[in-house]
């Protein structure tokens, strides 16, 4: 399997070396053979070739069987037309990878602030309230005047039905219990859309519970019964905020691992971003971006039926959560390691328990 590497900004490069050594060590004990190439995007390449990705890193992310990407630091990028071109629009939008899936769960040895709790935040990636990713040419946002900005929201029917039946297929295989997140009493004709393509998804599903909960309401939902969830299907700005406030309830945003996937290609990516207080202090916590790519794993073994990947997967999450019981973690979830230590720690036991 080729994987491209693209580690990004801020705690980026730390993260995905720790990842790295892990994938190296899964790639040995269950035969892999991984074939790892690092390239550059975001800061570094900005300041090398005076754009955020150049053009051929998208051909050689289609060469791959698969992408994993750090951390960018979005915010400071605010001028296509300077190279400053947002890395993760760029990729979600140009493979089309339309499914975010964002697991949350809590582990024995650091339970969150609200019990134990196991669920899956399904989010569209490629339209809605993101206006640099929902137009055909151009950006969603603009400013009429000086003291006037309008920003677009584009729901399609098309991108409503496929994160649905994503969401679907993935809670047959789970709890069989369906959440639809939406904010239908006020927009009611795009998010009623989500909802009838759910619901329409949902016929075909009939071993699948469904509820739906209007977003704001779902904040009060998830904080005081967060058990009650488990596949959670929401449009793409309501997911990601909920996917992190999932995580931190989980113990900690650097548990948040995340896969971007769609019929061709799918991207490793931590949900949280470039956490620029901590950077180069060897504090965040890899395990984001090192499950993240164990979903990567998992999902090239779904696709090719080499059972290998599922088990490297599997392998992968067993041994974070044996880490996490052992304390063999960083200090956000109530560990002494730090960032390369606790990457070491895991291949290692990995190693052992091979
Ligand atoms: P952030 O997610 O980077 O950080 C929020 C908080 O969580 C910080 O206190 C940070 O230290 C902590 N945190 C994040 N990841 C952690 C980890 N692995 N281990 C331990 N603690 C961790 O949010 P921010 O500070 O608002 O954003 C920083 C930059 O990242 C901005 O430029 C933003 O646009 C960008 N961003 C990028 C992505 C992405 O690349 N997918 C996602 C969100 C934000």
């Amino acid at each position: 399997m080729k994987l491209l590497i693209l580690p990004g900004d801020g705690i980026g490069p730390e993260i995905a070396k720790a990842t790295t050594c892990v994938l190296r060590a899964v790639s040995e004990i269950h035969t892999l053979n991984l074939d790892l190439h690092e390239d550059t995007v975001g800061h570094e390449s900005l300041a090398r070739y005076g754009i955020t990705v150049r053009p051929e890193i998208l051909e050689m992310a289609k060469a791959a069987d698969g992408l994993v990407l750090g951390p960018t630091a979005t915010f400071d990028f605010k001028d296509e037309a300077r190279g400053e071109i947002n890395p993760s629009k760029f990729f979600r939008k140009a493979l089309d990878l339309f499914a975010n899936i964002r697991p949350s769960r809590t582990y024995e040895g650091h339970r969150g602030p609200v019990g134990d709790f196991d669920l899956v935040v399904v989010r569209e990636n490629t339209e809605g309230f993101y206006s640099d990713r929902n137009m055909a040419a151009g950006s969603g946002e603009m400013l009429v005047t000086e003291d006037v900005a309008i920003s677009l929201r584009r729901i399609t029917r098309r991108c409503c039905r496929r994160i649905a039946e994503t969401a679907f297929a993935l809670a047959a295989g789970r709890r069989h219990h369906v959440s639809i997140v939406h904010k239908a009493n006020v927009l009611k004709i795009g998010d009623g859309m989500f909802i009838e393509e759910c619901r329409a998804v949902a016929a075909n599903y009939p071993q699948v519970a469904v509820e739906d909960f209007i977003v704001d309401a779902m904040m009060a939902h998830v904080v005081r019964k967060p058990q009650r969830f488990d596949v959670v299907v929401t449009t793409n700005m309501f997911g990601d905020i909920l996917s992190d406030l999932t995580a931190e309830l989980s113990g900690s945003l650097g548990l948040a691992g995340s896969l971007n996937s769609g019929d061709r290609y799918a991207m490793a990516q931590a949900s949280h971003g470039s956490a620029p207080d901590i950077a180069g202090t060897d504090k965040a916590n890899p395990f984001s971006l090192i499950l993240s790519s164990a979903q990567l794993l998992e999902w090239h073994g779904n696709r090719t039926g080499k059972a290998q990947f599922r088990r490297a997967a599997k392998a992968i999450e067993a041994g974070i959560e044996a880490a996490v019981a052992a304390g063999e973690t960083t200090r956000d979830i109530g560990g002494r390691l730090g960032t390369a230590e606790t990457g070491e720690a895991l291949a290692a036991r990995l190693r052992a328990h091979a």
